[in-house]
């Protein structure tokens, strides 16, 4: 195996053995294998484009295959190679309508030799295994290459992963699923430094219209999340704990709990949940219990009663747990000896009977931490306040704002965030989004005239919102350049959505950008020179010394 995905790759290389995270040798493989399917399948999605045919169902099955491969979501080998046997049908399906498309057009069958992505095949499990030792990353030989390659793959993995979100909710972009296809084919192709550079920014692009596509999707559903006071002590009744960012899971499980007696708490990414009008007049949705992904161990122990994991990130159980009969999983999350609830059936619900039944036996979740905490400042909220927020700038109440968005993350280093968060003036506010935010929100940082000096929009994917809130901000200064306002962006990242949301980032023009706690294993010196050289991005440093550097703009 060789993985270099995620923040914690070994020694900032690659997993060459087994995953840092726990992932088996086995699991990364068939993963490697599974994308190679997938770029089988947008080789004929891009002559089926040639030939005006967009194969929606095909986009979709890359969007969810894709985000199968995202660090902390598929643990079940099984459920792989059951992708990898659905990536083989979907892409011979594509070639046959393509087949048939172009038989007609050019009145002959199609005789040009395609990459072997698009060509192999087999129905058994054991030459999955076999095939897949050849198709990794390392298969591309040249590093820059394969740097420009990953950086594109990772990225559209965080795209894909929101894609899925938004298609749950109804709604999809044609344009961003031919995108996939357009991207993945790329990579099999043997293209210039600048034309794979291209394909990287205009990741970028996609990953800003893909979050934007979920931002609406969610508040078109749930309405615009609000400021709100999150309880992080529990109750006296069984609660079901869910986690993830899967909103509709959200929204029927409040709904099939309502009047059991069972109360409803969210874990790590799924504390925004808390935000949404929708769910907040759920009187059994009773907070958040605990705090980021990498804590789940000790916290999903203490719970006591179910646990739902709808997306990433789920971390692999210890061998004397007890909660693995109180784990349930749902759409591309799995785990061996996991239940997995089954997705809905013709615009039905999923059924979390199983779940509401086990809750019941359970003791009610052991106190960890009581008090609150405040969030829900996505774009909406934020510019309601924004009057109030560009006087404060205006008098120099508000110095800067530092925007410290992204991922959390079990290694030490990542104490630089909070660091950060307790050392910055206190006329500096923190704009967050995604679980990063885990590293201070409990920490009491006060306010600067009543606007809080954390404002958290939500989930990673809701980086659009902190966009969306720049963007305005330099439309009401009449600053031509985004990197004009008094904004500095302090990310931490670890998985692939971080990634794509970078790349969102770099898109938008942001430059200067600090991220840490590592620069990625997957960008080679050269890729990395090219990306300090158009956009200043820098690793993390000293606390004192970043936080001098950010406060003077730099
Ligand atoms: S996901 Fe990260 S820790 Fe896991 S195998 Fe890949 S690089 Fe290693
Ligand atoms: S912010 Fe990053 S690490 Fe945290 S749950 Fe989201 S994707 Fe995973």
């Amino acid at each position: 195996m060789f993985c270099f995905q995620c923040q914690e790759t070994a020694k900032n290389q690659g997993c060459t053995v087994k995953g840092v995270c726990g992932k088996p040798e086995e699991t990364a493989n068939l993963q490697d294998l599974l994308i190679y399917v997938l770029k089988g399948i947008s080789i004929y999605g891009e002559k089926a484009k040639e030939l005006d045919i967009e194969d929606r169902k095909a986009g979709l099955f890359i969007a969810e295959a894709l985000f199968s491969t995202i660090t902390n979501v598929a643990w079940d080998n099984d459920r792989i190679i059951d992708l990898i046997k659905e990536a083989l049908k979907t892409r011979e399906d594509l070639k046959s309508k393509f087949m048939a498309a172009y038989k007609e057009k050019n009145g002959q069958d199609f005789s040009e030799q395609l990459h072997d992505s698009a060509v192999w095949s087999s129905d058994d499990g054991a030459a999955f295994y076999e095939k897949a030792k050849g198709v990794g990353v390392l298969a591309t030989e040249n590093e820059d290459v394969r740097s420009l390659r990953e950086l594109l793959v990772i990225g559209l993995k965080g795209v894909a992963a929101y894609a899925d979100h938004a298609a749950i909710l109804g709604f999809e972009k044609g344009e961003i699923l031919q995108f996939m296809m357009e991207a993945l084919a790329s990579t099999t192709l043997d293209l210039s430094v600048d034309e794979m550079v291209a394909m990287v920014m205009k990741c970028g692009e996609m990953a800003v219209n893909t979050m934007a596509l979920l931002d609406e999707a969610n508040t078109t559903a749930y309405g615009n999340p609000e400021i709100t006071e999150v309880n992080i002590g529990v109750q006296n009744n069984p609660g079901i704990l869910i986690s993830g960012h899967d909103l509709k899971d959200m929204e029927e499980l409040l709904k099939q709990t309502e009047g059991s007696g069972v109360d409803v708490y969210t874990h790590g990414e799924m504390l925004p949940a808390n935000y949404y009008p929708a769910f907040k007049k759920y009187k059994h949705f009773v907070g958040n219990y605990g705090g980021s992904w990498w804590r789940q161990n000790p916290e999903f122990e203490s719970f006591n009663g179910p646990i739902i994991l709808t997306t990433n990130c789920l971390v692999p159980l210890k061998k004397d747990n007890t909660y693995l009969d109180r784990l349930f999983t749902t759409g591309m999350v799995s785990y061996p000896g996991a239940k997995h609830i089954q997705n809905r059936q013709d615009g039905g619900a999923k059924d979390f009977s199983g779940v509401i039944e086990r809750a019941k036996s359970c003791s009610p979740p052991t106190e960890i931490e009581t008090g609150k905490i405040v969030g829900g400042f996505a774009h909406n909220q934020v510019l309601a306040l924004a009057d109030k927020v560009v006087d404060a700038v205006k008098s120099g109440a508000i110095k800067r704002f530092i925007v410290m968005a992204g991922c959390d993350g079990r290694h030490k280093s990542r104490n630089y965030f909070t660091e950060v968060a307790q050392q910055l003036p206190k006329d500096a506010v923190i704009l967050t989004a995604g679980c990063a935010k885990y590293r201070y929100n409990k920490l009491d940082l006060g306010d600067i005239g009543g606007i809080p000096r954390v404002l958290d929009a939500g989930q990673c994917n809701d980086c659009y919102s902190l966009a969306v809130i720049a963007l305005k901000l330099k439309e009401v200064f009449e600053l031509d350049d985004i990197n004009d306002l008094p904004i500095s962006f302090d990310i931490g990242w670890y998985e692939q959505k971080a990634v794509a949301v970078l790349l969102a980032l770099l898109f938008l023009g942001v430059k200067g950008i600090r991220l840490g706690p590592t620069l990625p294993a997957f960008v080679s010196p050269t890729v990395l020179n090219v990306l300090v050289e158009n956009f200043d991005i820098k690793p993390i440093g000293e606390v004192e010394a970043d936080i001098e550097a950010m406060m003077a703009g730099k």
